[in-house]
């Protein structure tokens, strides 16, 4: 398909974007990276540069994140998953059964995600065929889809030291503690780092959105810069173009918004207003 990407900024990028200072490229948001590995179904960004056919060089990162706590607890999460759960034990070694059920339980659910071919889960055809193609892993996540990992972390783990740890563990990802975040979001980052692992782009994270964005115009689609869209345009009640800023009107077999949920759907904070 041709497709028109309309970007409001004047670079490609949004959170992932980035700035260049005396030589320098600075990363403006995103800088830990998941989804560059080869294997599996969750490297997100390989498949995307794949689809426009481009491919980054990374560097692997040996580490995801050092933990420095109250108390004089340190802990570095070791790319290795053995490293990281030996580290951990060796600070808490009385809840070694604990801190293997928690994250073993994390391992379920990243196997169940990874064994799924990652589509829109909006989509009720494609998420009957994967249950018929998959029924225990859907079955796994359905049952773990209404849980927060610091329940579950609850049920294996007592020293309280320890549970400060897993919402460390679960505020990097989500900003909010364990017992606010997803069971099925904090498994897929706390086992990602050890399976695709954390990898960087050589050049800088904004050039993943210039290879995509590269990538695509050359396979004959097109992205304009400096194009404000205000208005999604309405046929029957289906989305069939947009209005920009300056008035122009665009139209498209398929319209996608990429804005936040809120910015595309909200009431009275929404920036993409509807009409006929
Ligand atoms: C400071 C910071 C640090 C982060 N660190 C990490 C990290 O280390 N690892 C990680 O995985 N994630 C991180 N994230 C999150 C990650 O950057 C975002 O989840 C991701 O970039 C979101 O991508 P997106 O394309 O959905 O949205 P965005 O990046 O928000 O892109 C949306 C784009 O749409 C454009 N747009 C919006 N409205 C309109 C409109 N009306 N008309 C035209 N264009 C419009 C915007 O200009 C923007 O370019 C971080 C985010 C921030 C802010």
């Amino acid at each position: 398909a041709r497709v028109l990407v309309l970007e409001k900024y004047i670079i490609p990028g949004g959170s992932s974007g980035y700035y260049r200072r005396d030589g320098f490229t600075f990363d403006v948001g995103s800088s830990v990276m998941f989804g560059f590995s080869d294997k599996g179904n969750l490297n997100l960004i390989t498949q995307a540069l794949e689809a426009v056919g481009c491919k980054m060089e990374v560097i692997p990162d040996p580490s995801t994140v050092h933990f420095h706590l109250p108390g004089a607890l340190s802990v570095l999460v070791h790319r290795e998953y053995n490293d990281f759960i030996e580290e951990l034990v060796s600070k808490f070694p009385h809840e070694k059964e604990g801190i293997l059920k928690f994250y073993g339980t994390c391992w379920k659910i990243f196997n169940s995600l990874n064994s799924l071919e990652l589509k829109s889960l909006e989509e009720p055809l494609y998420l009957f065929g994967q249950f018929f193609k998959k029924p225990l892993e859907c079955l796994t996540l359905a049952y773990y889809l209404p849980q927060n990992a610091g329940d579950i972390a609850r049920k294996f783990i007592k020293d309280q030291q320890l549970l400060s740890f897993i919402d460390a563990e679960c505020f990097i990802v989500s900003t909010v503690n364990a017992l606010k975040t997803p069971m099925i979001n904090a498994s897929m980052v706390l086992c990602d780092r050890h399976f695709g692992g954390i990898n960087y782009p050589v050049g800088g994270v904004g050039g993943i959105a210039v290879s995509l964005a590269n990538g695509l115009v050359e396979k004959g689609s097109a992205i304009r810069y400096k194009a404000n869209v205000t208005n999604v345009i309405l046929e029957n009640g289906k989305a069939v173009g947009v209005r920009l800023s300056n008035g122009k009107e665009l139209f498209a077999r398929t319209v996608i918004s990429n804005a936040t949920r809120w910015d595309t759907f909200g009431n009275s904070a929404n920036i993409l207003s509807w009409s006929s």
